[in-house]
């Protein structure tokens, strides 16, 4: 029996348009699936010496200059099922964007998911993540999720089977996120949207979500702000060719047009170093730096 593929395989596709940052080089092969379940039929056609990344809005992510080699997988716009289950828990699928899932759980009165308003990825991003916001955490409210490998088998996971902690999930790293199932509270729809409301504005105000970036660059180290160290080693509005520490924000990196990885790189690197030296911290990034240089 042949299986026929329906969703896009796409050759040396460039990355830049996947990407928040606007940058990086191609795939070799870039498949957008039509579904979950062309999805599975597509990753059990792969060779096993393929190696397979995953990615959703590529809104943490700087493929560098050179692109990525193999196969990449692209759930943005696909996986999108979204649904109230009998208990009153949230299943979503991986390519769901987090705003969506604020806004559904807001509508039907469960709260506890409005910290993902203004994160702009998928759920599948947020797990491997653990994104958060203004005090609220992704596997603070996961469930379950449903992992896929690359025979195309689906195994359905506990959180206590990974090791989660401040923006990193360890667990399962030859498996990817397929659907999870979120616990959240009966509550208020009013309450729900407002705070939605007040976490937009206070975004709007303090990051400049006009620009190309990935958000936070930096994860913050205990205790303290990475912003405040950089912004107090005077690197607001340093450059590196097309790459600009912001003037709003200085643990966003913006693109003012031109950059490309190698720059954003240099520039990561060069914060990096500055703070070490001026402050005395060594910065982690948070944001996954992946692919090739040229
Ligand atoms: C303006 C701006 C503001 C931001 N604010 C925040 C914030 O407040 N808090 C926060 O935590 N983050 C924030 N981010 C970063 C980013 O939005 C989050 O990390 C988000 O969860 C990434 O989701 P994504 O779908 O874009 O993942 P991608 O960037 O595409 O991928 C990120 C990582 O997840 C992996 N991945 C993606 N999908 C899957 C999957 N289905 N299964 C397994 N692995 C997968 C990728 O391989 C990669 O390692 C911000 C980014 C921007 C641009």
């Amino acid at each position: 029996m042949t299986i026929e593929m329906t969703g896009r395989l796409l050759k040396h596709e460039k990355l830049a348009k996947y990407t928040s940052w606007r940058v990086g080089g191609p795939a070799d092969r870039l498949y957008i699936p039509q579904d979950r379940h062309d999805l599975i039929e597509f990753i059990k056609t792969l060779p096993d010496s393929e190696s397979v990344f995953w990615m959703g809005l590529g809104s943490n992510l700087l493929v560098r200059d050179g692109g990525i080699r193999g196969t990449v997988i692209n759930t943005k716009g696909r996986l999108k099922e979204m649904s109230l289950t009998e208990e009153g828990s949230v299943y979503v699928e991986a390519g769901v964007p987090c705003a969506h899932v604020a806004r559904f759980c807001g509508e039907r009165g469960l709260l506890g998911a409005e910290f993902l308003a203004g994160i702009p990825g998928t759920i599948g991003g947020a797990l491997k993540m653990n994104a958060g916001a203004f005090g609220g955490e992704t596997w603070a409210i996961v469930q379950s999720v449903e992992m896929l490998n690359k025979s195309g088998n689906v195994t359905h996971r506990k959180p206590q089977e990974f090791t989660v902690s401040y923006r990193s999930v360890k667990g399962f790293e030859n498996e990817w996120f397929l659907a999870c199932v979120l616990t959240l509270q009966q509550g208020d729809t009013v309450e729900s949207q407002q705070k939605i409301k007040g976490l937009l504005e206070k975004r709007g105000a303090t990051q400049p979500t006009n620009q190309p970036s990935c958000g936070s660059v930096f994860k913050n180290p205990e205790g303290d702000y990475a912003a405040r160290l950089i912004e107090q080693c005077g690197l607001k509005g340093y450059s590196i060719g097309g790459a600009c520490v912001s003037e709003k924000h200085a643990n966003f990196i913006v693109n003012t047009g031109n950059a490309t990885a190698a720059d954003i790189e240099t520039l990561i690197y060069y914060v990096q170093d500055k703070v070490k030296q001026q402050q005395g911290v060594i910065l982690q990034t948070e944001v996954c730096m992946v692919g090739e240089e040229i």
